[in-house]
Parts: C-alpha cells; sequence; structure tokens
C-alpha cells in the first residue's frame, strides 16, 4: 500500500469505528499530534504544500501536482528538469526535529513510521532509477528556503535561467 493509500486507511478506519462495530486495524490516536495529523492528512494538500507551490509560482516556476504516474506521487513536479519534490509532513515522515512517537501504542507507530520511511527511500530508488531527482523537503523548513533549493536544482539540471512564466514544467 502507498503512502496515500495507508492514510486514506487511516482515515476511514477512523469512521467505521464510530460505529464502534469493526475491529480497528490501528490503534485509537491519542495524542493530539496524532489526531491532527489524521485529520489534516486526506487526499488533499498540506497547508505547506499550497504554500510552496503559490511561492514557486509566483517566481515564476512552472510544474504539475500529484504526478501519479511516477512514483510515489510526487507533490510537485518539474518535468524539464526530471525534479520530483515531496512536502514531507513531520509525524509521518520521521522528522528528526519534530518526529515524535505517541505514547500509546508505542511500537505499533514506531513500526508504521519506520515502515513510512522505508517506502520512501523505495520509492526515491524508483524515482532515480527512472532518471528522476527525488528531492524532499520538510514541511517546517521556511518557504523561501524551499523556494531558493528548488531553484538551484532546477537550473542545475536544466542549464536553464527562470524568467518569469518562463520555467516552463
Ligand atoms: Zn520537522
Amino acid at each position: 500500500m502507498d503512502t496515500a493509500g495507508a492514510r486514506m486507511a487511516i482515515g476511514s478506519r477512523a469512521e467505521t469505528s464510530l460505529g464502534g462495530r469493526r475491529r480497528p486495524v490501528c490503534p485509537a490516536p491519542k495524542s493530539d499530534v496524532v489526531s491532527a495529523e489524521m485529520r489534516r492528512m486526506p487526499r488533499h494538500s498540506s497547508g505547506p504544500e499550497m504554500r510552496l507551490r503559490r511561492a514557486l509560482h509566483a517566481s515564476g516556476m512552472r510544474f504539475t501536482v500529484k504526478r501519479a504516474n511516477l512514483p510515489g506521487t510526487p507533490d510537485i513536479v518539474f518535468s524539464r528538469a526530471r525534479l520530483a519534490v515531496f512536502v514531507d509532513g513531520c509525524f509521518w515522515h520521521a522528522c528528526p526535529v519534530h518526529g515524535v512517537l505517541p505514547k500509546n501504542n508505542r511500537e505499533w507507530w514506531a513500526q508504521k513510521l519506520a515502515t513510512n520511511v522505508e517506502r520512501d527511500r523505495r520509492k526515491d530508488a524508483a524515482l532515480a532509477a527512472l532518471g528522476w531527482l527525488p528531492v524532499h523537503l520538510w514541511e517546517h523548513e521556511p518557504v523561501e528556503e524551499m523556494v531558493t533549493r528548488v531553484e538551484g536544482l532546477w537550473r542545475s539540471r536544466t542549464g536553464r535561467e527562470i524568467r518569469t512564466g518562463a520555467a516552463r514544467a
């Protein structure tokens, strides 16, 4: 199951458990952090990702989003540069700064998050094998720094300069 699938499964478990009939496939979240993450997780893009998209667009970058035909369904894709950008959530991707292990069901969560990290690595390897450069940004990074990094990579991968509206995906 891919990350999106796992997240959706968690979401639907929360829904089905409301009826109290189905056995949960994962422990109920006890911490506020986890509950907040689960509410936020559905299919749509996160706040940090949306901010990055707006900032990239404002700086003249053009891209596509959620390319499902690439390993890992990258959040932001620059086709010419073959850059596959992921804005990783600190919780789900075990950020070294903010990654926390919920107090309840610690072992289950440790295993789950370790699996996520491992899956990220496998998808990065698959992208690289196709000639793409996977770029992982943490959701906690300042958006200006994200933009600077993406622009630098785009330039070095294409040998082009970015002009407003000219850096076509
Ligand atoms: Zn973080």
